[in-house]
């Protein structure tokens, strides 16, 4: 009788809208792998501030949020036509909030207030400690994972990145102009580089991939070709 394949963490982190969401979705997908997006949990905490009350002018009451965090209850719920697993908080559908402008344009000073990344980061452990798990993010490789057997970092051009955004938006019915987007990009990227707690940083043994001039079809083949590999060497352990 032939073993179980025993199961394998792939940490998969790149700039906003690179298509680590779409890559890691599938992938966990073709694996039968849990897949956690990181991002939507910095989002869920950046609308609960909102909703109550704790950033004033873009800027967020950090010591009133730090307060407030054990309030926040962070949950995945499957969907089965959706075919992956949304945000509640504190028992509430926000799929549709978290992925708005509002959402976007403050997410990340939030995401740089280092107590609120470790309140995050505790739930992300324990959500990958059995393996079997495609986790997405900023520091999945560098901090919450950093003994995931495969680690991806996904690069691409800004401007693509904004391009499809704003395709994603419209699609979705949101009337946003391409300026409005790569703003928001280019906003993010920086926070997101420079923030002095786990910043996002491609680790020595992660592997690039720049996403400008592929499409969704070629990157996840590029990936499932790597995890495989990945796959295999674990098990030849
Ligand atoms: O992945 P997504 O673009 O939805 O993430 C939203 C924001 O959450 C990022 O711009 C970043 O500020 C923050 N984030 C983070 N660490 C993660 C995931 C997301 O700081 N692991």
């Amino acid at each position: 009788m032939s073993k179980k394949s025993l199961k394998i963490a792939i940490a998969i982190d790149g700039f906003s809208s690179t298509g680590k969401s779409t890559v890691a979705k599938r992938l966990a997908k073709e694996l039968g792998y849990i897949y956690i997006d990181t991002g939507a949990m910095y989002r869920a905490v950046t609308l609960y501030a909102i909703q109550h009350k704790l950033i004033t002018d873009s800027t967020p009451n950090k010591e009133l949020l730090i307060k407030k965090l054990r309030e926040i209850k962070l949950s995945f719920k499957w969907n089965e036509t959706l075919g992956f697993a949304e945000m509640y908080l504190n028992g509430k559908n926000v799929e549709k909030e978290i992925r708005g402008m509002e959402v976007s344009n403050l997410v990340s000073p939030i995401a740089a207030i280092s107590e609120v990344r470790s309140y995050l980061v505790r739930l992300q452990r324990e959500m990958g400690e059995k393996k079997g798990v495609v986790m997405d993010g900023r520091d999945i490789g560098s901090v919450v994972l950093p003994d995931a057997e495969l680690k991806i970092f996904l690069i691409a051009d800004p401007k693509i990145r904004t391009e499809r955004r704003l395709l994603e938006m419209r699609e979705k019915g949101e009337n946003i102009d391409f300026n409005t987007i790569y703003n928001n990009v280019l906003e993010r990227d920086y926070i997101d580089s420079t923030r002095a707690d786990s910043p996002l940083i491609k680790t020595p043994d992660a592997i690039e991939i720049d996403a400008s001039r592929i499409d969704k079809e070629e990157q996840f083949n590029r990936v499932m070709y790597l995890a495989q590999k990945a796959i295999q060497k674990a098990n030849k352990k």
